[in-house]
């Protein structure tokens, strides 16, 4: 059942009911109009019309347009889905997958995973013999490529989303243009809320000559159409903050508070950058509620972020109930893959968590980044919804002018290639560099990737996948440092322990956030702490949660997130799967905790760091690059600070911080890949 925002007594608290069933008759309907007010609907002839005559449509529209939820469904009932085919559309972001498939199914009025159904890493709620319309990341679509190379289940390909440029999508795009020369039958579309139409135009028309080369068949025309659907956005008055804001939380709190105390109804979305800020503002206004009851009351503070539980994001799509104000506190994903209803005041941050890679330093990272002038036009444009609006920028208008760049630089462009690049070779793309990619990725940060690859026991001397571990790892839907790491641990015989750590590598935190509780929460992580580090205390956490039955009792005593141990068991179920599928023997160690670092060393040597001899506040260098890191206060080794240690993850803040680090012995890095080690390069690779 759907869960709804009920109102309340104290202001803030939220409580769920379920929502009465409509009679099928009455709820059926009012979709219906729903569905026939959006601005794509005027469109819907057009759009049927271009994709049955072209091979490639782009179709340009604001956000909440109904481009996602709407097309799909056009297709459908034009017949694409006919005789056992798929329409398919891709979006860069999990959350935002289950959140357009689970509102497709209602407006559609069939049980999700069903006629409508989805799949992202790690979940798959759709069925092959009866699900028509499919959502899915354009990660796992690239995946399936693996077991069928030409998409053939797939009738209609929509890339949605594609402005946002994600590794995943130009890579898609790139191998999509080569699909379309062997399946004349195949439509495309991309999508996308600004720009790029022209780019992605010239990039499809790029293959005109040698297709019309190929075949003198009629087919669809080949010049790509493009479509813009005008929307009916409304007027958003910008006001810029005057000076800027030293801390954008507290800011943004503010704001929001001076817009409720001002501002006549009207629901507030946030931008900030993550979990963590968006935890923090949560409390902060939660916490101005309780201690100011009157002047706050009123208003309903929702976090939105990836890795949210399913019930919680829905709750941010119930409407508001009256005579309160609903706070929406979102990443970016509320910039153009949702749309939420009602917003009618935009607090921007200036800020987002992007994907940087240095192939330099050889340091990959999630880092807050100024936004482009684009997203921050995005961003304004969500006040503008169902009436004028405004914007406060928590930054200057001299900053925006000058500083913000004007459009995002793609993440293929700042990204580690090493997993994209072990895709392409398993589709039997050898010339990398030679792809057609919609934006070619830096010539440095290939050659790290082919370094790192030929390290790894992936390539040959020849830049060649080698079977089976190349191919091993390209079937397990990890980065390519945790797919060795378990395939490493058949060998130590330790694959049981070594995918419950991969398990827990994948998800955000296991840990419950939350401020002012940092003294509990170290005690408690000390009953679990392992002297190897943090893998092993992994281990000890996971095997406590077993032995208390998985208690969400025990979860809460020990300020562990039941929920994300729940997504532990359940992730690990996946791996193990996936493991036996390549051969993988499940296999205990016991307690023989060395042979786990063994493996986990085998995957992520390249991550080895050694303490400065002369340091005293626990500088480490990477042994590769040099660079300074330091061990991060959530780590068990935090002011332990052994000689030698691996992390797993980095996060920069004021300085690179290593999240999950073990102690090894540094000959283990000699066995684990002796030509990184050694400095021995490929000769191709000079
Ligand atoms: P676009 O893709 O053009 O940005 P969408 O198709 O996502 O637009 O949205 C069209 C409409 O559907 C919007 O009014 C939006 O609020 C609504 N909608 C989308 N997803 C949901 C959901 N999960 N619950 C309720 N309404 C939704
Ligand atoms: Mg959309």
């Amino acid at each position: 059942e759907k869960p709804r925002l009920v109102d309340d007594e104290e202001g803030g608290v939220l409580f769920f009911t379920p929502s009465p069933s409509f009679s099928s008759g009455y709820g059926y309907a009012s979709i219906e109009k729903q569905r026939q007010r959006l601005p794509v609907y005027k469109y819907r002839t057009a759009i049927l019309y271009l994709v049955d005559t072209h091979a490639t449509t782009i179709i340009v529209g604001e956000t909440g347009s109904g481009k996602t939820t709407q097309i799909p469904q056009y297709l459908k009932e034009a017949g694409w889905a006919d005789g056992g085919r798929v329409i398919v559309c891709t979006q860069p972001r999990r959350l935002a997958v289950q959140s357009v498939a689970s509102r497709v199914a209602e407006e559609m009025g069939v049980k999700l995973g069903e006629e409508v159904g989805y799949t992202i890493r790690f979940e798959d709620v759709s069925n092959p013999d009866v699900t028509r319309v499919k959502f899915l990341t354009d990660g796992v679509l690239l995946r399936e490529m693996m077991d069928d190379p030409l998409l053939t289940k797939y009738s209609v390909i929509m890339v949605d989303e594609a402005h946002e440029r994600s590794t995943s999508t130009d890579i898609l795009l790139g191998l999509l243009k080569k699909i379309q020369r062997r399946r004349p039958e195949l439509r495309l579309i991309i999508s996308s809320a600004t720009i790029e139409a022209r780019l992605m135009s010239d990039f499809f028309r790029r293959s005109k000559k040698r297709r019309d080369h190929e075949s003198d068949e009629p087919g669809p025309q080949v010049e790509p159409a493009i479509l813009s659907v005008e929307g009916r956005g409304f007027n958003v008055e910008i006001n810029y903050a005057e000076e800027p804001a030293p801390d954008y939380v507290q800011a943004a709190v503010s704001t929001v508070l001076l817009i409720h105390e001002r501002e006549p109804a009207g629901d507030i979305l946030v931008f900030l950058t993550g979990q963590d800020d968006i935890d923090a503002a949560v409390q902060l206004l939660t916490e101005e509620v309780r201690t100011n009851g009157k002047k706050s009351s009123g208003f309903i503070v929702l976090p939105l972020y990836s890795g949210l539980p399913r019930a919680d994001q829905e709750l941010v799509f119930s409407p508001t109930p009256r005579g309160k104000r609903k706070v929406v506190i979102s990443t970016n994903i509320a910039e153009t893959s949702l749309t939420l209803e009602g917003i009618v005041y935009v607090v921007d941050s200036g800020f987002s968590k992007q994907r940087f890679y240095n192939p330099i330093s050889d340091i990959e990272n999630l880092v807050m980044v100024p936004i482009s002038r684009a997203s921050a036009r995005q961003r304004a444009g969500r006040a503008g919804r169902v009436r004028p609006g405004k914007c406060y920028r928590l930054y200057t208008e001299e900053y925006f002018l000058k500083h913000m760049s004007d459009a995002a630089i793609p993440e293929i462009q700042r990204s580690n290639l090493v997993s994209c690049i072990i895709q392409l070779k398993a589709l039997g793309i050898d010339n990398i560099l030679g792809f057609d990619w919609p934006a070619s990725p830096s010539p440095e940060a290939m050659i790290r990737a082919l370094e790192v690859l030929y390290s790894l026991g992936v390539l040959d001397d020849d830049a060649k996948l080698i079977s089976p571990t190349g191919f091993q790892m390209a079937e397990i839907p990890l980065d390519p440092m945790i797919s060795k790491m378990i395939i490493a641990s058949n060998q130590f015989g330790c694959s049981e322990e070594i995918i419950t750590i991969a398990a827990v590598l994948s998800i955000q935190s296991i840990w419950v956030s939350a401020r002012g509780i940092q003294r509990e929460m170290d005690e408690a992580k000390l009953r679990f702490a392992a002297a190897e580090g943090d893998h092993v205390t992994f281990l000890n956490i996971y095997k406590g949660f077993l032995q208390s039955g998985k208690s969400s009792q025990w979860c809460h005593k020990n300020f562990i997130n039941y929920h994300s141990m729940k997504k532990v068991l359940e992730i690990r179920g996946q791996l193990k799967r996936i493991a036996q599928r390549i051969g993988i023997a499940l296999k205990s160690c016991e307690s023989d905790v060395q042979v786990v670092r063994k493996a986990v060393t085998a995957g992520f040597f390249a991550n080895a760091c050694r303490l400065e001899a002369y340091s005293h506040n626990g500088m480490y260098k990477t042994i590769r690059g040099s660079q300074e890191v330091y061990i991060h206060p959530s780590s068990v080794l935090f002011r332990v600070n052994p000689k030698w240690v691996i992390y797993t993850s980095l996060v920069s803040t004021d300085k690179q911080y290593m999240r999950n680090v073990s102690t090894i012995d540094p000959s283990w890095l000699m066995e684990a890949a002796p030509h990184f080690y050694q400095q021995q390069r490929p000769h191709h690779l000079h």
